[in-house]
């Protein structure tokens, strides 16, 4: 997306909003069910990147379902998504496992004591369930091992070792407690070729048990709605695994569903220039919104996210570093310019705020949660939800 993008909306919404534009939105889910389409995969909205279910009906009209992390997300996807309801946690807590067996028709453990524990309830209920595997075949740089499952001592997925040891003790007539398909999820924001290699990983590892199967499921971090994302490249990888062993794919993408579909609106509060005499070399505009509360993909990934009508540093004639009103000395956004001076009162558009943003928000110093609003195609303004002092005291 470029940044040149001023939506009429911006002096309309209420500040700070997140703000997602449904024709972005059906963009990508066109893209998806393309994908779905070609190749008789299921694709699943992973509702932790994304869990904005007002558009929920409208996803479902796309995707096949969702998947979730845990028992709120899953009930979440039951109350809201007609679809098909799936779930992986590394560790599920007993209390909460006969509602997840209510609710979910897909369950995925990500350890063979998980499935020993739970298997056995998991088919009395007549649902299906698989085994999260660890390919131990990392595609990430290492600065990444922080969003990367296969690093280090990952507790993510079952490796071959451990799975050969299960397989000596489990009972023989049938295949690992009953299991019926594989998951794995090893990449973050990657294209479809990290996708090839890893599969290769997977297949030569665990492929000898293929024939006992009835799915794989190849997880997300795929940014297939990504310019430049070789589509062709994942749909033979689809193609390949549906023809060589017969199996059903699924995949379940959080990012790609709603890239760059959504924004955040904010507003500048105050200015702080630079100058001899306060010795600070650059000008900060403070704003009504924070890295720390508001984007905290921004400091923990890190990035700088797009902003409408900005430059780089130095690019235009006026150069501010955006900040949060919090305590936070690192609350910052990132340093952008301008072709105009900032002054209080002026409104920002932050880019690519759909996807984990408000999943993640918090109300650290007591900050105000964003609004939260929605675009139709006739570029029609719904807020969807408003925040208040109460949500902020109701946490505590
Ligand atoms: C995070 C995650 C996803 C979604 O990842 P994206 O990077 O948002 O596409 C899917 N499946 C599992 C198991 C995950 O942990």
């Amino acid at each position: 997306m470029g940044v040149d993008y001023q939506p009429k909306w911006l002096q309309e919404v209420p500040s700070p909003s997140y703000v997602v534009e449904e024709t972005r939105l059906r963009h990508n889910l066109e893209i998806l069910k393309g994908v779905q389409d070609r190749t008789g995969c299921s694709i699943l909205l992973a509702q932790k990147a994304f869990s904005m279910f007002y558009f929920y009906p409208l996803i479902s009209t796309y995707l096949k379902g969702t998947t979730a992390s845990g028992l709120y997300e899953a009930k979440l996807a039951h109350e809201e998504f007609p679809g098909e309801n799936h779930v992986f946690s590394p560790a599920y807590q007993e209390k909460d496992f006969p509602e997840i067996l209510a609710i979910c028709d897909h369950i995925v453990f990500n350890s063979v004591g998980q499935l020993k524990k739970f298997a056995p309830m998991a088919k009395q209920a007549g649902r299906t369930y698989g085994l999260r595997i660890n390919p131990e075949h990392s595609t990430q740089s290492e600065e990444h091992a922080i969003y990367d499952p296969c690093s280090g001592d990952s507790r993510l997925g079952t490796k071959l070792s451990e799975l050969k040891q299960a397989l000596d003790e489990a009972p023989k007539d049938e295949f690992l407690y009953g299991i019926s398909g594989f998951h794995f999820h090893t990449l973050c924001e990657q294209g479809a070729e990290p996708l090839a290699e890893t599969l290769e990983a997977v297949e030569e590892g665990f492929g000898q048990y293929f024939n006992q199967l009835k799915w794989l499921n190849f997880g997300g971090g795929h940014h297939i709605t990504r310019e430049g994302y070789n589509i062709e490249l994942l749909e033979e990888c689809i193609n390949r695994i549906r023809t060589k062993y017969g199996l059903k794919v699924y995949i379940e993408p959080g990012e790609a569903v709603a890239l760059d579909a959504g924004f955040l609106a904010a507003t500048v509060l105050e200015i702080i220039e630079a100058s001899q005499v306060n010795g600070r070399r650059g000008n900060i505009a403070v704003l009504d919104t924070s890295a720390a509360c508001h984007m905290p993909d921004v400091l923990e990934m890190p990035y700088r996210p797009p902003l409408m009508g900005s430059g780089e540093a130095g690019e235009k004639g006026y150069t501010y570093t955006l900040a949060g009103p919090t305590c936070l000395a690192g609350d910052t956004i990132g340093t952008y310019s301008f072709d105009h001076a900032l002054k209080p009162g002026d409104r920002l558009l932050f880019g690519d705020m759909a996807i984990y943003s408000m999943v993640k928000n918090n109300t650290f110093n007591g900050m105000p949660l964003p609004h939260i609003c929605a675009v139709d195609s006739q570029n029609k303004v719904t807020i969807v939800r408003s925040f208040g002092y109460e949500d902020f005291k109701m946490r505590l």
